[in-house]
């Protein structure tokens, strides 16, 4: 909490804040708004934001979000455990290295977030920033009022989160102050993929979009991460779902679990496929990697 402080700021007015007498709150050294701090995490979220972030919680798909998160219940470790033998139903591009080094090359000190982490931990060194206090989060905030000062962030990871996002250029806004100069930002969006509402799902993106949405930054790298076969296979498993006419989201996982498991050897086309100029004109996902100049 001590290091965050350094770089955390009030959402609303972008000034320090500062923590209270009983390390209970943050209070915003401006205009005097208050932050909760709850079990070491601050919850960094204005009125507006609280409002409109507990309704898409309440809402079904919100449930079915918390539920995976909180990956309680028999079929949805089965589901897990499937997706641990079979690594999932995208075959990504390497990606992994890239983010490691992208993380290393911030040095011992520097700040590195990641936008809408979920409970997944990329590294000891990330900050976990979400809207919900899910296992691992650090910060709970909204994107699109980043609580953190000017220019004080080495690198961003935007991971699958722009399209849950109402107003991603207004993220990406948020996320070009906050990056000191030369700080990185790596973003991976989907293209051709199913609907998926964590807890909203708004839009999707062409490699042309990705380029107009971070046309602040310099660009760096610009590709496939997830292949057009991984998008069908997505597709196909959703699809079997379809045929339950339920919204139950246990039904539905355990009937994608059985259809993934005849179909997932599809996905490795894409070791081909991605390899293919024209891969993104079906990619399921689009990566950005760009610098602040
Ligand atoms: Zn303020």
């Amino acid at each position: 909490m001590k290091k965050l402080l350094n770089i955390l700021a009030c959402p609303v007015c972008k000034q320090p804040v500062e923590l209270n007498k009983e390390h209970s709150k943050l209070l915003c050294t401006s205009c005097h708004q208050q932050y909760k701090i709850k079990d070491n995490v601050p919850r960094m979220l204005d009125e507006e934001s609280e409002k409109e972030i507990k309704d898409y919680i309440n809402s079904s798909d919100g449930q079915n979000m918390v539920k995976e998160y909180d990956k309680k219940g028999l079929f949805l470790k089965l589901y897990k455990t499937a997706v641990k033998i079979t690594g999932g139903s995208n075959f990504h591009t390497p990606v992994k290295k890239r983010l490691q080094s992208i993380i290393d090359s911030t040095g011992e000190n520097g700040f590195v977030l990641e936008i809408g982490s979920g409970n997944h931990r990329l590294d000891e060194k990330v900050i976990n920033f979400d809207i919900c206090h899910f296992k691992n989060v650090d910060v709970v905030g909204n994107g699109s009022k980043l609580p953190f000062q000017n220019e004080s962030i080495h690198a961003i990871m935007l991971l699958a989160v722009l399209e849950h996002t109402r107003q991603p250029q207004k993220v990406i806004d948020e996320c070009y102050r906050v990056l000191k100069k030369d700080g990185i930002i790596y973003a991976e969006v989907p293209f051709v993929f199913r609907y998926h509402s964590y807890p909203t799902d708004f839009w999707r993106f062409s490699l042309q979009g990705v380029d107009e949405l971070f046309h602040k930054f310099s660009k760096q790298d610009v590709g496939v991460c997830v292949g057009p076969s991984s998008g069908l296979l997505t597709f196909l498993t959703h699809y079997a779902t379809l045929f339950s006419f339920s919204n139950n989201f246990f039904i539905n996982r355990l009937i994608k679990g059985l259809t993934f498991c005849f179909l997932f050897p599809l996905k490795y086309l894409d070791l081909l496929l991605v390899k293919n100029q024209r891969a993104h004109e079906l990619a399921a996902g689009i990566y950005f990697m760009g610098e602040k100049k």
